[in-house]
């Protein structure tokens, strides 16, 4: 027997549709398959190229991990959904990664040719937004604490409220944080009070190096509950010379123009109620991409910015400008930022706006049906069996991310139902489908909520339920 040149098994393999998973991966498994050929030729009945082969290449192929990260609709209603990516970028971050892809300018100075700071653009941008002395930016807010506590504590100790050790996410728990940080936490108050006097108490101790405020982001306490003023708990830190370092996490900017994020404290109070180092995220309310932000007084941020940490925790060129891209939106003040900023704009679509976007999707997907049904005449029931109903109804959206976690923001969707299938069987069906769709279950039905749908991706979501 003799073995085709690899050319030809190639074109074979791509009839196969092999080639999906590119042809240097074709080659490889037609290699490695080809392996156990060549040591049968010598033998009385040697192995041939045949389905058995085609099938062993194949299965090689077919553990290679398909592309996993990947385009999907969020018809969830959570606008930021951790699990598929937080905040959908603006347009002006995405080109502004384009142009940064090749080489870019980036830590060199165009005057002298010289090397320049990176972060420096942002850092004015920062300033410039927040009325902060400086900025600087990390990989994300997580990376931001731990510099934060890090550089002005390492050695020291932390003081921080009982009533603020959170846990966000499944492993960023604050005690193990400041522990990561190299510092040593001083706990004060209790689960629900804490006082001035705590901290006050606290303080006289030498050996302290920061207070710690942490915005609770994903839970709230109520009932028999008290702390104190964020002025009142700064001042008292400037009597005593030590930094009050508030990790607000979200970064609500233009507070006063979203009520659904009203009680979510934004970073211009926290910075003129006296706090001399705030964090927060850049995919969440900022958003815009991944990052951690952190703005202050000039001295103490520019102690972060020499600290180690700082190099491993920095930013890749194309988070770089989209962030700055996304900044420079924000600078153009809340009305384009509502408008360019797909995050901002999400959680400003009133129920009304949304009830109307639901009606004519409804009326698009019913014109659909009928047409189908027409086509079909000559086999009858055709179009009913794989019908696919769908309703109008109202939804209570979330902003999440941790920000505002009990505030329901009321909204419109579709509610869907297909003949036969449940509603864990469509919910997997669209999720599998070619655009992911990941929508939410509610009474056992699959609820497209669509707040988190941008108006581009009507269409996509429109074809994902027809090929249904
Ligand atoms: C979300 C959040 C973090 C973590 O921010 P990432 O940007 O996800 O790293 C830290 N602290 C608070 C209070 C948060 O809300």
């Amino acid at each position: 027997m003799r073995i085709p040149p690899m050319n030809d098994l190639l074109q074979e393999g791509a009839a196969r549709d092999f080639d999906v998973y590119g042809r240097e991966a074709l080659h490889r498994a037609i290699d490695a398959a080809l392996v156990g050929i060549r040591a049968t030729l010598a033998s009385a009945s040697p192995r041939a190229i045949d389905e058995l082969f085609w099938e062993e290449v194949g299965s090689r192929l077919a553990v290679l991990p398909v592309m996993r990260v990947r385009k999907a609709i969020n018809a969830t209603g959570t606008v930021l959904h951790t699990n598929l990516g937080r905040a959908p970028w603006p347009r002006e971050a995405y080109e502004a990664v384009e142009d940064a892809i090749g080489a870019a300018v980036l830590e060199i100075d165009p005057e002298s040719g010289q090397r320049g700071k990176r972060e420096a653009p942002v850092s004015a941008l920062l300033a410039e937004l927040t009325g902060a002395e400086a900025g600087l930016a990390v990989n994300n807010n997580a990376a931001a604490l731990l510099l934060a506590v890090s550089a002005l504590a390492r050695g020291r100790k932390v003081v921080v409220s009982r009533s603020e050790l959170v846990a966000i996410g499944g492993s960023y728990r604050m005690p193990e944080v400041i522990d990561a940080a190299g510092a040593e936490m001083i706990e004060v108050g209790t689960t629900n009070k804490v006082e001035l006097d705590d901290f006050r108490v606290a303080l006289r101790d030498p050996g302290v190096a920061a207070v710690l405020r942490i915005h609770r982001s994903n839970f709230e306490i109520k009932g028999f509950t008290g702390e104190p003023e964020t002025s009142d708990l700064a001042a008292l830190c400037k009597e005593h010379g030590v930094p009050l370092v508030y990790d607000l996490g979200s970064g609500v900017l233009h507070g006063a123009e979203m009520p659904c994020v009203a009680d979510e404290p934004s970073v211009l109070a926290a910075l003129l109620d006296g706090c001399e180092v705030v964090t927060f995220s850049g995919d969440k309310i900022l958003g815009g991409p991944q990052a951690g932000l952190i703005v202050g007084v000039a001295p103490l941020v520019e102690r972060l910015r020499r600290d180690m940490l700082t190099r491993c925790l920095r930013l890749d060129k194309t988070m770089l400008a989209a962030l700055e891209a996304t900044l420079r939106v924000h600078l153009l003040g809340p009305d384009a930022a509502f408008a360019r900023i797909p995050a901002l704009r999400m959680l400003s679509l009133t129920r009304k706006e949304l009830q109307l976007r639901a009606e004519s999707f409804q009326q698009k997907l019913l014109a659909e049906r009928t047409a189908l049904a027409s086509d079909g005449a000559q086999v009858p029931g055709a179009a009913d069996d794989c019908a696919l109903l769908a309703e109008v109804v109202l939804t209570d959206g979330r902003v999440g991310s941790g920000a505002s976690p009990t505030a329901d923001l009321p909204g419109a969707g579709l509610a869907i139902q297909l003949a036969g299938s449940s509603a864990d069987e469509l919910a997997r069906r669209l999720r599998l489908s070619e655009t992911a769709v990941y929508a939410r279950i509610q009474d056992d039905r699959v609820i497209l909520d669509l707040r988190t749908v941008q108006e581009h991706e009507e269409s996509e979501l429109f074809s994902a339920l027809l090929a249904l």
